[in-house]
């Protein structure tokens, strides 16, 4: 297969010629070559989004007539679920299942969801004797999206949906190690209606490379972000150049906190969900387990034995659970901070090192691995793995969880299972994390604020506050000759 951007309504090569490949992590076969974009091509996608933008008509269109083409789009999407979720799960190497019912699906839902609220979305005005003041929502214009490799579509749609249905044009760069389903879904797009410039897509890397405009040209308006929070610097001083707005959604090391009143037969299986599920390569993984002592034994036990049982293997087997990790670069990176864990005087209580089997041997597959005899302190317990890693910790009382749980350079997210619901709105209103979930895991409601604190994050989207980042929301005051 062939990977190349698109550009206006052109399906394009690198202007170089360069390409790079993308393989397949559970047995490293070759899945495309792919176009190495060049500066000069995110140029050229730069200048295609703001023609249109500019020529219209999807900048001027009725919020209504763009919310009919992105409905169009969704179900092009459902309709070729299949396909794009085995594309997603022979890039990525996430679990067929999670790609087909989980993300493929959300892939629809952002387009759905965003193309409704901007439609229906209700504008303030205030009428005051003659004066009536009222907000516009403007688009902002062009908009760079660039995306992890992580959740490929399910991101990149996160970040496109909102900005297409205020009304902008888009870039979107997906990551290098997972360009496939982003060009299908862009084919899609373009066959079900959507104008020609309104969506181009880049392919390839960062720094002076075919990102380098998409972050730092004065014609690009917003920059939306999903990536690594050392991306997110150099992208923040790239934008800082032209003052442009950046909504960075960036790392976590989020705590899970199980308190010895929680129901365990709820608690074990959200935790193990919530560290091993994407095999930790979620951003909002439960990395730093906190157990209350007196449950500790009981809970460590359940979680072990049924973390030890999980299925590791082909992602396109629905019986997998635990696919390969995305790249080699990246399981040494898991297994050097096992083997650091180590050093700072961890018990490898579950895993630890690369599974090399025949049935794993050809893929980068390591298994749920669970740390014990750590404190919040240790490198392995402050800094993001991004693997199937657990650091236990054990706490006494809810002042001291919470300080632990808050003493980290990230805020991203926090789980908590406990019967106290009194407990549980005490501790979310304390929490220093941009999501909180009780005695859940992984739900979302597009609404919501989306985003974190410190270092996991600048700004929030979802419902009004995706609006108000990719608009110019703007305030007229109308002076009539009587009052109303
Ligand atoms: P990454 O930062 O390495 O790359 C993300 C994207 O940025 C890729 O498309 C990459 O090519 C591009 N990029 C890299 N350098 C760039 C530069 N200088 N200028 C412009 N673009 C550049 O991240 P990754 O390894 O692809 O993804 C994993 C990270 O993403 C983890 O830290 C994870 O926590 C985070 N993440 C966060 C969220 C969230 O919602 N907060 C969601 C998913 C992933």
């Amino acid at each position: 297969m062939k990977v190349r951007h698109l550009i206006g309504k052109e399906w394009t090569d690198a202007s170089d010629g360069r390409e790079f490949e993308s393989r397949d992590p559970h047995d490293g076969s070759l899945l495309a070559t792919v176009a190495r974009g060049t500066a000069e091509d995110g140029l050229d996608a730069i200048s295609a989004a703001r023609k249109a933008f500019t020529e219209g008509p999807w900048s001027t269109m009725p919020p209504k007539e763009r919310a009919r083409i992105m409905h169009a789009v969704a179900d092009a999407v459902d309709a070729h679920r299949d396909e794009l979720a085995l594309l997603e799960t022979r890039d990525s190497g996430k679990t067929i299942t999670q790609a087909a019912h989980a993300e493929i699906p959300r892939v629809a839902l952002n387009l759905r969801f965003f193309a409704d609220y901007a439609a229906m979305a209700a504008n303030e005005s205030y009428p005051d004797g003659n004066l009536l003041s009222y907000t516009l929502y403007p688009p902002a214009g062009v908009v760079s999206a660039i995306s992890p490799w992580n959740a490929p579509l399910m991101l990149a749609t996160w970040k496109t949906a909102p900005a297409l249905a205020f009304g902008n044009t888009v870039v979107l760069k997906p990551a290098p190690q997972t360009p496939l389903t982003a060009q299908r879904f862009a084919e899609l797009a373009l066959e079900a209606g959507l104008p020609e410039g309104v969506l181009n897509v880049v392919h390839g890397f960062g720094g002076d490379e075919v990102a380098g405009p998409l972050t730092s040209d004065p014609r690009v308006d917003r920059i939306t972000f999903t990536g690594s929070s050392a991306t997110g610097i150099h992208i923040l001083r790239a934008a800082a150049a032209n003052h442009t707005p950046v909504s960075a959604e960036l790392g976590g090391k989020s705590a899970n906190i199980v308190f010895s009143d929680a129901d365990l037969d709820v608690a074990v299986p959200q935790s193990i969900r919530a560290i091993f599920a994407g095999n930790g390569q979620v951003c909002l993984a439960g990395s730093r387990l906190l157990v209350q002592n007196s449950v500790r034994d009981e809970f460590l036990a359940r979680f072990i034995a049924e973390a030890g049982e999980l299925t590791i293997g082909d992602p396109k087997d629905p019986a997998t659970f635990l696919g390969p990790l995305i790249e080699q670069r990246h399981l040494e990176k898991v297994h050097s901070y096992v083997e650091l864990a180590r050093l700072e005087g961890a018990d490898v209580a579950l895993g630890g090192s690369r599974l090399t089997d025949p049935a794993h041997a050809a893929g980068f597959y390591f298994p749920p691995t669970v740390l014990t005899g750590l404190g919040n302190h240790t490198r392995v317990a402050r800094e993001e793995i991004f693997g199937p890693v657990v650091t236990v910790i054990g706490f006494d009382t809810e002042d001291e969880a919470l300080a632990i749980a808050n003493d980290s350079p990230y805020g991203l997210a926090g789980m908590l299972f406990t019967q106290n619901l009194d407990r549980a709105h005490r501790m979310a209103a304390r929490w220093r994390a941009g999501t909180v979930w009780i005695n859940t895991f992984f739900e979302r409601d597009l609404r919501l604020p989306f985003g974190g604190e410190g270092i996991s994050g600048v700004g929030r989207e979802g419902g009004q506050y995706s609006r108000e980042f990719f608009t110019e929301p703007r305030a007229v005051m109308l002076r009539l000759k009587s009052p109303r």
